[in-house]
């Protein structure tokens, strides 16, 4: 990125005007954003970032870059202080990743501010300390380049920190947010500190690998693929994962326009398109795309976190983004590629929206529209697909890839009316079986209800409203050291899947737990050996380190101990329960990925009794 310093100055009220303006401090990590960009606009090589109890306490944000010139230091903090626009015509041409010169000013706002720094060429640094909205200036030996440090955010805000979670919480969107801007910028050396732990370090060397390696681990990096695409004014470079690696939810997508982190739910469409032949439903692809195009096509000024922006070419990036992914899937999985094209001679051939630039199917007919919602291709039988694992994944098969070898939604062709009450018969206190239209549907209730329990658990932590059993008198649970470990670090995901769980010292080094609530769906089960089961399950899953993975394997194994059991009889109710949710097309496999129902339809049984017709 350019770097530009023309002098910190106050920005006319016209121009200020014209600018999006708003409450840009909402929580730490707005503070670590603003902080790490201004260290971005400055040239940085080198950007470090300490957080105590989730920045709560304090966030200190370091850099090498070029430093502010002692004069201009009492400048900052007023607003509309900015060394990076200077007329109208500037906002048209946005290069840095500031502009309106609020951030520190805002940040000043609520917390108190202490900034070191020094000017590339003048020989001592300059502290500005703001306490208690008393500013003060002093000139104090400095190495060079500038650190902010903000402390007690919110003290005199107490009503702003009331909605924030625990710091670990708040510290989790800061890890994400760093993990995306590492990637982003690979040239730059990371290090995130949180309560005096190292927790993300990257070397810097420019190497997107390297990034992905230190962000997701060699495993995940080694299923990552180039992404390397320009088309006209819009170039694409980023890395995607290959159709073997997929995650249930679409938070490992980071999308940067000219170096700015968006969400643009047009590129996430046109991102997850080319993919959709392949993967099962509700699988998303990992994706770091780092967009740029001609600055003049872009509208940054238009939300006040910067998070959204307008373009004026939707058209040329999202069609960008597709082909982009389309190529590159293209060359990593020639094969798979090839054999949909073979079968469905208008896949893979789309249209762009003229106006809104989304990518659609080419003529959506009717039975174009069902070819294209998510569904896989019909190969997967044939000795090649899936692609034949490696000896390592063959030890341990992975759960996305057995989603894989099961038929989608689509294919079982599921009417969308229930069958009539009544006509369900249990099988072996295990299946439940039914016949409706021309077909038999056979479904695993452990399968299906452990499915059901998983989604439902995702949805609460999102929307943060777990219901939870409180237990008659608390329950203590005595946890190994690494299994207390992962409580620690967890505490917050678990109190929002419904657990009330705090620690309580018994002064022998043992660390011991008060159980306090359970979720709903534990409270049959004993609370003590449940919990310490499912951590110990979750403990050996094999993406446990990823980003977000103990959730995903907490609430995997959660799911599974809460689920009706294989061999437990059902009342009706509870198998209407069971088939009024089958009609939701992500309900075609457990999260383990094994099938929740087989269909056997007219065919199965011609070809079993040895019909001719
Ligand atoms: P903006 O980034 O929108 O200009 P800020 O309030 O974030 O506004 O910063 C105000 C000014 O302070 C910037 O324009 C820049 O000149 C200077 N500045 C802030 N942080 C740094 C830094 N880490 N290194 C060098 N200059 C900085
Ligand atoms: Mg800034």
């Amino acid at each position: 990125m350019k770097v530009r310093h023309t002098g910190i100055h106050k920005l006319s009220d016209n121009l200020v005007s014209l600018i999006a303006a708003g409450e840009v401090i909402e929580r730490p990590v707005s503070v670590v954003k603003e902080l790490m960009e201004n260290s971005l606009d400055a040239g940085a090589r080198h950007i470090e970032i300490k957080l105590e109890n989730g920045g709560l306490t304090t966030i200190v944000v370091r850099d090498d870059g070029h430093g502010i010139p002692s004069a201009e230091v009492p400048l900052l903090l007023e607003r509309h202080t900015t060394s990076k626009i200077d007329s109208e015509d500037d906002l048209d041409e946005i290069v840095t990743l500031g502009f309106r010169g609020e951030a520190l000013y805002s940040i000043g706002a609520v917390s108190d501010v202490i900034l070191s720094t020094k000017f590339a060429d003048e020989p001592g640094g300059t502290r500005l300390t703001l306490r208690d909205g008393e500013k003060s200036v002093e000139t104090i030996p400095w190495p060079g380049g500038t650190q902010v440090e903000s402390i007690r955010l919110f003290h005199s805000t107490p009503a702003r920190r009331k909605f924030l979670r625990s710091g670990s919480a708040e510290y989790g969107r800061v890890g994400s947010l760093v993990s995306s801007y590492a990637l982003a910028y690979p040239h730059v050396a990371w290090r995130l500190m949180h309560d005096g732990r190292e927790t993300l370090r990257t070397p810097g060397s420019g190497s997107r690998e390297d990034a992905l390696i230190a962000v997701y681990g060699a495993d995940v990096a080694r299923k990552m693929l180039e992404v390397d695409f320009r088309s006209g004014a819009v170039n694409i470079e980023g890395a995607i994962s290959s159709i073997e690696l997929t995650r249930a939810r679409r938070t490992d997508q980071i999308i940067f326009l000219n170096g700015r982190l968006i969400k643009d739910p047009g590129i996430s469409a046109a991102l997850e398109r080319p993919y959709m032949q392949f993967l099962a439903p509700g699988r998303h692809p990992i994706a770091i795309l780092l967009i740029s195009c001609d600055p003049r096509e872009v509208d940054v000024n238009v939300h006040p976190h910067k998070k959204e922006v307008r373009l004026s070419e939707p058209r040329a990036v999202t069609g960008s983004v597709y082909r982009a992914v389309e190529n590159t899937l293209r060359k990593n999985h020639p094969l798979e590629i090839q054999k949909v094209l073979e079968s469905e001679p208008s896949a893979g051939k789309v249209e762009i929206d003229e106006i809104t630039g989304e990518v659609k199917p080419l003529e959506p007919s009717r039975k174009d529209e069902r070819d294209w919602a998510i569904r896989e291709p019909k190969h997967h039988h044939t000795p090649d697909w899936p692609p034949q694992p490696d000896e390592r994944q063959q030890r341990s098969v992975d759960s996305d890839q057995l989603q894989h070898q099961y038929p989608a939604f689509d294919d079982l062709n599921i009417p969308h009316d229930l069958p009539p009450a009544g006509h369900t018969i249990q099988f072996a206190n295990t299946y439940l079986i039914y016949n409706q239209g021309r077909a038999i549907y056979i479904i695993d209730q452990h399968n299906l209800h452990e499915r059901i329990l998983y989604e439902e658990f995702i949805s609460r932590e999102e929307n943060a409203d777990a219901s939870s059993q409180a237990l008659l008198f608390p329950v203590q649970v005595i946890l190994p050291p690494a299994l207390a470990a992962l409580v620690d670090e967890n505490m917050d995901i678990l109190r929002s899947m419904g657990f009330e769980i705090e620690e309580f010292s018994e002064g022998s080094g043992k660390r011991a737990y008060a159980l306090r609530a359970v979720p709903q769906a534990l409270k049959d089960s004993d609370p003590s050996s449940a919990l310490t089961d499912i951590l110990e399950k979750a403990s050996q899953d094999e993406k446990l380190d990823e980003p977000g993975g103990f959730r995903r394997a907490f609430t995997i194994n959660l799911s599974c101990k809460s689920a009706i059991k294989a061999g437990q009889s059902l009342t009706e109710e509870e198998i209407a329960f069971l088939i009024g949710h089958i009609m939701d097309g992500t309900y075609v496999t457990c999260p383990h990925g094994r099938p929740t129902m087989i269909k056997l339809d007219e065919d199965w049984f011609r070809r079993s009794f040895k019909r001719s017709k």
